[in-house]
């Protein structure tokens, strides 16, 4: 059986007492947060971060963003400052309300029973995950409910680590910056994040499941949006009038390379996503998304679709046809590669508590995608969830006390450097 660490019940209450708040974002919320509700657990963070004695703590009212600093020990206020990012808000993609949290304690590898009522099971068959935590405590759902564990074992874990720094002046460290942001399930990116109080020039977002991985490398991404305006004449009398917009989209959509789709890509490759189609003879609109890591390929990408429309305008007049091309996020991993210390830190922070760190080349983006491009480098720690975004989501407790057993490591080796 998994021994316990100081850091167990902290971690545990936590992560049951965040979950139980609804903060459910919404991708049609019109405004910043996207539900108010986030605000909720934002106040929840801000006293709390207060009542364990971290300094500058502030809650953005109108963006729904906490700050907090544990502020350096050393005699001359030494130690290189890193921050911690974490997001609030859990996904829409299941029900977030009423979410009952409950803890299975020393887990046999067997069924779980999430509700006996309606008979909801979790089977290590279809979630084969579950046996790598075979003699752990796992905190799970009533299976109606996601959990929310996506991102509240990492705010579990962050707080108990700042919790146990500020109560051990023993523990050197230098300058740390808490955030705790809304929206990132819905493409948030941490737009309001303010820098200048955040403070620190460097930073980890925490989220992403299976303990121990790490992430420095997200795909850059854009968005376009092709739309042909048509001329409808009756097709009797339409020949060398008629521009059937439907048509002029389809004839774009059969431009866009064959393999070049989620269905057919994995690991580096890039793709071309249509998401969305909408074409009648008058009006046509096509929307897709662009991904790759490789920033060369990537614009190569958009320079493809941007030929793609040109050879259009040519063909039925400039006109008709307009594409615009907005972008999402960028690959963190040339600006986090200009600070080499940050994943040299939290690879060795991992292998110091004892787990092996493995990463892979992320095929999507994360708030600190984002803001790694607006200057703030920004890699990713798992934040040791499972089964994120569905009523089977789950966390085992171990995952989050060794989590807060990183971030000790990792307060260390930045408490070590200098401050440049
Ligand atoms: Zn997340």
């Amino acid at each position: 059986m998994y021994e316990r660490t100081e850091f167990y019940e902290k971690v545990k209450e936590r992560l049951i007492r965040y979950a139980r708040v609804d903060t459910q974002s919404d991708h049609y919320g019109k405004n910043t947060p996207t539900t108010e509700k986030q605000f909720d657990l934002a106040r929840m963070l801000r006293d709390e971060l207060i009542s364990i004695g971290a300094g500058e703590v502030y809650l953005d009212e109108t963006a729904c963003v906490v700050c907090g600093k544990i502020p350096s020990n050393m005699p001359d206020g030494g130690g290189k400052p890193f921050g911690l990012v974490t997001h609030m808000d859990t996904a829409p993609d299941a029900p977030g309300a009423n979410v009952k949290p409950w803890v299975l304690e020393n887990y046999d590898g067997g069924e779980i029973l999430l509700n006996a009522e309606q008979g909801i099971v979790m089977s290590p068959k279809e979630f084969p995950s579950l046996l790598q935590y075979v003699g752990q405590d796992l905190v799970l759902t009533d299976g109606t409910t996601l959990l929310g564990g996506d991102d509240k074992a990492a705010i579990a874990s962050v707080m108990t680590f700042a919790e146990h720094v500020l109560s051990h002046p023993e523990i050197p460290h230098g300058p740390i910056s808490l955030a705790f942001t809304p929206d990132e399930e819905v493409g948030g990116l941490a737009k309001d994040l303010d820098f200048d109080r955040f403070g620190a020039k460097v930073a980890y977002t925490l989220d992403g499941d299976h303990l121990g991985y790490y992430m420095d490398e997200t795909f850059n991404a854009s968005e376009a949006t092709l739309t042909v305006k048509g001329l409808s004449v009756h097709p009797a009398t339409a020949k060398g009038i008629m521009v059937n917009a439907a048509d002029v989209a389809g004839e774009f959509l059969a431009m866009l390379p064959r393999f070049e789709k989620p269905r057919y890509t994995a690991w580096r490759e890039g793709f071309f996503h249509v998401i969305a189609v909408n074409a009648d003879v008058e009006h046509a609109k096509v929307v897709l998304i662009i991904r790759d890591h490789d920033r060369t390929q990537f614009e190569h990408r958009e320079a493809y679709l941007k030929k793609c429309a040109d050879a259009l305008k040519a063909e039925y007049g400039e006109n008709r046809v307009t594409l615009s091309i907005e972008q999402s996020y960028r690959n963190m991993k040339e600006y986090v590669d200009r600070c080499p210390y940050l994943i040299e830190n939290l690879t060795q922070a991992i292998r110091l508590s004892g787990l092996e760190p493995k990463t892979e080349p992320f095929r999507g983006g994360t708030d600190g995608s984002a803001l790694s491009a607006r200057g703030l480098p920004c890699p990713n720690l798992s934040a040791g969830y499972e089964n994120a975004h569905g009523r089977f989501e789950y966390v085992p407790i171990p995952s989050m006390e060794k989590n807060v057993e990183i971030l000790l490591h990792l307060c260390g080796l930045f408490g070590r450097m200098k401050d440049d």
